[in-house]
């Protein structure tokens, strides 16, 4: 398959030349299982559809049950094997590196792919790979510098503490960072000796068949990692149900988290890792520093990527004392954030993923409307023949509206007045979900107070999103209870062996 000339480390810098780039590409569209690329086995086909223009891009196979047992029987089979899963950690971490390299080299290509299958801006789908190939270097670089435990037992005994791969892992991922959220998962599996199963959104699956072929240019070894393109509900189902599956990672929406977790309990009781949705608070005191470049933050927070962000600041709770200077601020940025052609690299925000998401958000500001918020941008689809959505933004939002309440996932911002900080707390607070938080702030008792009470696993404190690989990422409540990025995660993708020796 003739691909993108690797050779290009640069990155084109106009529209012309990534609509070059995009017209000389080729998608691999089938399972990649064992060591080989494979229509499912029912022959069945989905089209991947490049929002940004409703064209069909590919037919890609349609994998369900008989795929998902096929994979698990070869995953489990190269577990057991031992090539990877005992391979000396150093010689796992020199595979991985290699990898990373073959993304690096292949970056264009993988940035255009997302691009191309959801609709995400082209500078952005580059920032993806450099978080998807960041975290593979951290998770190889990190394996060969894990050690056991020798446990303070009497002498006359000797107590090891072993960490151990689980065995299969799945992984199913959702489209919004389709390679970076496959990175989060797969890195530390792989990196741990683990066999994983990468089950990709049916919504964009075509990176992530690229990413096999570079696995298997690295040299990951047959059966250890494979790609099965499909449905939620039919191929994600029976990899969540099976008997022979030990940990499912997952990031996605709250509701089918809940669904993950009732297929671990009525099969194996597989160890579940959920990265869930967000309903974030962002909150402005008035004692903050520099109110335009806070506003630029804010409107950044929620506009990047479309909305269509776990993270996504989607309710602003500005102090009512500054709430009407500080709104209008925000609607100055927004009207620099316009959504364009996702492969210019000048666009901000790209297309919205397919119909059934833009019709949602549109159904979303509808009900925000209908509520009685104050609609201040926005609100009307752009679309011709993309799918097409302007930043959005709703002032005079309560907690007992929808908008203010559940995850749009799309470019709508929902500003809140509060007047004393117990009232930001509390509105920050009531909410189901916990991913993440922000407050800006100069008053360092304030912002270590509020900070402490925020139910949230990130904080962001006079910043949005700041990160680091170093740094986990996960939420709490309805958001989910896994950690991805850090040694935290490598952690959850083995397990604990306690072996006694009696000592004479
Ligand atoms: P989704 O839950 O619809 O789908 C996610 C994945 O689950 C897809 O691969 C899908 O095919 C699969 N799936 C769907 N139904 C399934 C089933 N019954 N059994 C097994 N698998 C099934 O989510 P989405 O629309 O792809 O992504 C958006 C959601 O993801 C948002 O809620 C967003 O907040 C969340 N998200 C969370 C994080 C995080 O780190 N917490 C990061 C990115 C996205």
């Amino acid at each position: 398959m003739s691909r993108i000339d690797s050779s290009n480390k640069h990155s084109p810098t106009s529209l012309a030349e990534w609509q070059a780039l995009a017209a000389s590409l080729e998608f691999e569209t089938r399972a990649y299982v064992e060591d080989a690329f494979v229509d499912a086995v029912s022959g069945e086909t989905f089209p991947a559809i490049n929002p940004a223009t409703g064209e069909t891009l590919a037919q890609v196979a349609s994998c369900d049950q008989a795929d998902a047992d096929k994979a698990v029987k070869v995953a489990r089979e190269a577990f057991e094997r031992g090539e990877w899963s005992r391979m000396a950690p150093a010689k796992r971490k020199q595979v991985l590196l290699k990898l990373a390299d073959l993304m690096e080299a292949n970056k264009n290509e993988l940035a255009l792919l997302d691009t191309l299958d959801m609709g995400k801006p082209i500078n952005s789908a580059l920032g993806d790979l450099s978080g998807a190939i960041g975290c593979m270097r951290y998770q190889a670089e990190s394996i060969d510098k894990q050690y056991g435990e020798v446990a303070p037992t009497g002498e006359d005994s000797l107590a090891l503490i072993l960490r151990e791969p689980l065995g299969v892992v799945a992984s199913i991922v959702p489209w919004n960072f389709p390679l970076m959220m496959t990175s989060w998962k797969i890195s530390p599996a792989l990196a741990a000796g683990n066999s994983v199963i990468l089950k990709p959104s049916e919504k964009s699956p075509l990176s992530a068949l690229r990413l096999a072929e570079l696995a298997r240019e690295a040299g990951i070894p047959r059966g250890v990692f494979q790609v099965l393109p499909g449905f939620g509900h039919t191929v994600g189902k029976a990899l969540a149900l099976s008997m022979d599956v030990d940990c499912l990672a997952f990031t996605g929406s709250t509701g089918v988290g809940k669904l993950l977790t009732q297929y671990a309990g009525q099969s194996n009781l597989k160890r579940l890792y959920l990265e869930c949705g967000g309903k974030s608070p962002h909150i402005v005191f008035a004692d903050c520093k520099d109110l335009d470049r806070v506003a630029q933050h804010a409107a950044e927070a929620i506009f990047h990527n479309q909305g269509e962000v776990c993270i996504a600041g989607s309710r602003l709770l500005v102090e009512d004392s500054i709430r009407a200077t500080f709104v209008d601020k925000v609607l100055a940025a927004a009207e620099s954030m316009q959504p364009g052609n996702p492969l210019d690299p000048d666009s901000f925000m790209g297309a919205i993923v397919d119909e059934a998401q833009h019709a949602g958000i549109l159904d979303y500001i509808r009900q925000g409307v209908e509520e009685g918020a104050t609609l201040r941008a926005g609100g009307e689809s752009q679309s011709g023949n993309g799918l097409f959505i302007p930043p959005t933004i709703f002032d005079d939002v309560t907690d007992t509206m929808v908008i203010g309440r559940e995850e749009v996932f799309g470019p709508v911002l929902s500003v809140f007045g509060f007047d004393t900080e117990e009232q930001a707390i509390a509105l920050a607070n009531d909410s189901d979900y916990g991913l993440a938080a922000g407050l800006w702030s100069q008053d360092i008792d304030r912002i270590m107070r509020v900070t402490r009470r925020l139910q949230s696993g990130q904080v962001f404190v006079n910043n949005w999103a700041g990160g680091d690989q170093s740094v986990p990422f996960g939420g709490v409540k309805q958001s989910g209870n896994g950690r991805d990025k850090s040694h935290h995660s490598l952690e959850e993708y083995s397990t604990l062996k306690s072996v006694w020796i009696a000592l004479e």
